[in-house]
């Protein structure tokens, strides 16, 4: 491609994205950006065994706010094709693609569209997945996922049935679900299951590196399910407090990259996983995560060892998910997982709203007991070493409207 035809001249990459606001980062990103002339859209991978490939980096977040409208144009662009919502996303996410798919009916079938249901009942399902369908403006989703799965249990013969109409009725192409919580067991469980097509799963630097999890998902690749992995900065910005933060920090930066896009490129460093979906509710992280897809540079092995290290050194700040630990020490209902991962998207994504949208959510009786409950046990037991009960009172002050 001729340095004229490419979308990525350096000039239109500034322009395009809004120079005056980005000061702070173009500096550190001088040599993602050099790349950016020379590639044109992001990568993609096969997903799976489906035979579907998919762009390496995958657009989630919330799209109906009216800014959202360009930046999907953009992301599309830019080859970000793999577009993830869910029936429950607030603020009428469905709706804002849409709105987009009415605008401009010829990006259909040029996405991978992913969509998910908090049902676990076909006829539950059937209806989210109507509803999905009519916000959307579209025939077909590409992959369906039962929203949150924790335990394999939650899909049996009546789900694999479901997912074989909705197929056979052109409803859906693929199928499966997503996990937040015990991922890895989930991954095991579904690799033996047979029907599975994909699983996003939270995966990070902080996670992968794990026996089990490492387990998991070569299990997942030898039975040819498709991987995304969510969550991937494990918990958010870098804090400069420690010297590894800064040693981190800092390292990235003379290399060329943030921190955050050097998470991502740990994940895309194993071949295994084919996207990553990340939430980029502006066009200054859809332009950071991009440039950090079109970037070839790996990761050092130093890189990685410092990431380790930093992992290991705030692990008490991280929530692995491993709820199946913590949740059967207490007595009585309390959501540990589900709430942890609420205070992350306030403490460390800034989404003061997501996280108290959702929180709101766990049924109030088990919200009242939610600081009443003992929890010395599962903090005995907690790998983290996480002070559950004092997180719970957090939340409950913080998230509760
Ligand atoms: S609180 Fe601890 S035991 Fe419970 S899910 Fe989180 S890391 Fe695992």
């Amino acid at each position: 491609m001729s340095k004229k035809e490419t979308r990525w001249s350096r000039r239109n990459f500034l322009k395009t994205t809004g120079v005056a606001s980005l000061g702070s980062i173009i500096s550190p990103m001088a040599g993602l950006a050099r790349t950016a002339e020379k590639a044109s859209v992001v990568p993609t991978r096969p997903f799976g065994k489906t035979g579907a490939n998919v762009s390496i980096l995958s657009l989630g977040g919330m799209f109906n706010i009216a800014s959202n409208q360009l930046l999907m144009k953009q992301a599309m662009d830019w080859g970000v094709t793999y577009w993830d919502t869910a029936d429950c996303y607030q603020r009428g996410s469905e709706k804002g693609i849409g709105k987009f798919f009415s605008r401009q009916p010829d990006a259909r079938e040029k996405l991978f569209l992913v969509s998910k249901s908090d049902a676990r009942d076909p006829d539950g399902m059937t209806q989210l997945l109507n509803r999905s369908l009519d916000r959307m403006k579209t025939d077909y989703i590409d992959l369906y996922f039962v929203h949150a799965v924790s335990n394999i249990d939650e899909l049996d013969s009546r789900t694999k049935a479901w997912a074989e109409e909705a197929k056979a009725a052109g409803k859906i192409r693929f199928f499966g679900f997503s996990t937040h919580r015990n991922m890895e067991e989930c991954l095991l469980e579904a690799a033996r299951l047979g029907w599975i097509d994909g699983i996003m799963m939270t995966y990070n630097y902080r996670l992968m590196h794990s026996a089990d999890m490492r387990r998991a998902v070569d299990a997942c690749v030898k039975a040819g399910i498709g991987l995304t992995a969510m969550k991937t900065m494990g918990g958010g910005q870098v804090r400069t407090h420690s010297e590894t933060e800064l040693k981190l920090a800092g390292r990235f930066l003379k290399k060329g990259f943030t921190d955050a896009q050097a998470k991502l490129k740990a994940v895309w460093q194993n071949p295994q996983i084919s996207s990553i979906c990340s939430q980029m509710p502006n066009m200054t992280i859809l332009m950071s995560n991009v440039a950090a897809a079109l970037d070839k540079t790996q990761l050092s092995a130093g890189d990685i060892e410092l990431l380790q290290q930093y992992a290991e050194e705030t692990r008490s700040a991280y929530c692995t998910g491993c709820t199946d630990i913590c949740e059967s020490c207490v007595e009585g209902e309390a959501s540990i997982g589900d709430v942890m991962r609420y205070l992350m998207y306030c403490n460390s994504y800034d989404d003061y709203k997501l996280a108290a949208d959702s929180f709101n959510k766990i049924p109030q009786k088990i919200r009242r007991y939610l600081t009443d409950l003992d929890y010395s046990e599962a903090e005995r037991k907690c790998p983290q070493g996480l002070p559950i009960a004092k997180l719970m009172q957090e939340a409950k002050k913080k998230l509760e409207t």
